[in-house]
Parts: C-alpha cells; structure tokens; sequence
C-alpha cells in the first residue's frame, strides 16, 4: 500500500488545515476523523436521542452512512453528508462541539467509525487526522505527527474560524475554557485517549504559519 500520514493533537492546534495542505502538496487523500464523530454527533441530537444513550447513539452509528468529500473553498475543509443529507456548517456548531466528546467516549461508536476510517485507508495514499490515528487508527503509519500549540493560541485560531464562518462572538477565555474541557474528555476516556504516539514527531505550532508547519511535515515524509 501507499503511504500513510496520521496527524494527531489537541483541539484547535490546526490539524485540519495542515494536514488538508500536506495532503494537497504531498498529492494524498484527507482523512478528517473529527468530522465523522461530529457528523454522528449532529444526526444524534436531532433525531433528539440523548448523547448518552449508548444502545440509540450505537444503533444509529451502526446504521448512518458518513459520506466526506473535498471541498474546493480552503475556508471549507470537507464537506460531510450523513444519510444523504449536508451538515458541513452544523457540523461545526457550538452545540455540536459540546457534546462531540461524549460520543466520541463510546466503544461502538469507536469501533464503527475506526471500520470505516481503515477502509479509507487501505491502498494507503492518504493523511489522516484526529486524536487516535498514530495510535489505534493506522499504528504502522510511515510517518506520525502529534501537533500542539498553547492554549492560548489554539483558542485565537479558533475564535477566528468561527467569525470567519459567521458564527457567535465568544470571549478567549470562554474559548479556552471549552477547549481544555473537551482535551480533558479526550485525554481521560477509557478507549484510545489523546495520546502522541511514542514514534511521533512533535511539532508544537505557536508562532509558526500553517505554510511553515505544512512545509516541514513534507519535508519530513520525503527524509
Ligand atoms: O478534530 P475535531 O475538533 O473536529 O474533533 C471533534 C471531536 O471528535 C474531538 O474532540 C474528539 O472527541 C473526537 N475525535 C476522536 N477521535 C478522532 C477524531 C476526533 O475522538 N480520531
């Protein structure tokens, strides 16, 4: 198979749109895992099934059908259908994004999207993103980043997402106040917490432009 590219990191260390610009210049397939746990997340509250019900939130998980495709706006990154219908901006919503961890803190709903996530990756070709890539996803991946920045900073390039995308005014500190809770979620569940993977190369991004970092995991994969 081809090779593999897993970034993982904290939320808000720029992953997305590093690892959608390493894909583009390296000519590879982009895998946004995040985007899957939070299309899951979306059908689920609006079916009005409670983040907390395992069996419903495991039934539909079992059953929805994820599809991710390119988009040609940058500002975009992928855009994401679940059962035939768009939630690419919802996807992105504070209510979303609040309750992402819990699911993504389920066993089946693990299981079930890391199915998939490998048949994307089976002819390799592709860099991949999120939280357990490096170390449950694609373990045998040729190269491995773990991505971080300060919280600080990621509550900066986040708040500047969100007005970019039209969304709500939020002060830093509230945004640094929901970043570090939903790291504390992923970090401390039971299955495939946030970890850098021992054979990861740490790129910690305060101060540096996403062409840079992007420069420097291309450079990296042809070493
Ligand atoms: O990367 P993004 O912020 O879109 O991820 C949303 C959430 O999805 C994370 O906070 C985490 O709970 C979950 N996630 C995960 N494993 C991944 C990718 C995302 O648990 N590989």
């Amino acid at each position: 198979r081809q090779p593999i590219v897993a970034i993982d990191g904290p939320a808000g260390a720029g992953k997305s749109t590093v690892a959608r610009a390493v894909a583009q210049s390296l000519g590879l397939l982009y895998l946004d895992t995040g985007a899957m746990y939070r299309a899951l997340t979306w059908l689920v509250l609006k079916l009005g099934i409670s983040v907390n019900d395992e069996p419903g939130v495991t039934e539909i998980a079992s059953t929805c059908k994820i599809e991710l495709r390119m988009s040609d706006d940058p500002q975009t990154g992928v855009r994401v259908w679940i059962d035939g219908e768009e939630c690419t901006q919802e996807i992105r919503s504070l209510e979303v994004t609040s309750h992402v961890s819990a699911i993504a803190a389920q066993k089946a709903v693990r299981s079930e999207l890391i199915k998939q996530q490998r048949l994307w990756g089976e002819k390799g070709g592709l860099v991949a993103e999120g939280r357990d890539i490096g170390t449950h996803v694609f373990p045998n991946a040729e190269l491995k980043i773990f991505l971080t920045a300060s919280v600080e900073e990621r509550a900066r390039r986040r708040r500047a997402d969100l007005q970019n995308q039209g969304g709500l005014e939020l002060s830093l500190e509230k945004m640094q106040q929901d970043l570090l809770e939903r790291d504390w979620k992923d970090s401390n569940r039971d299955i495939a917490p946030l970890r850098k993977a021992p054979d990861a190369i740490e790129i910690y991004t305060d101060g540096l432009t996403i062409a840079q970092v992007t420069e420097l995991i291309t450079n990296l994969y042809w070493e």
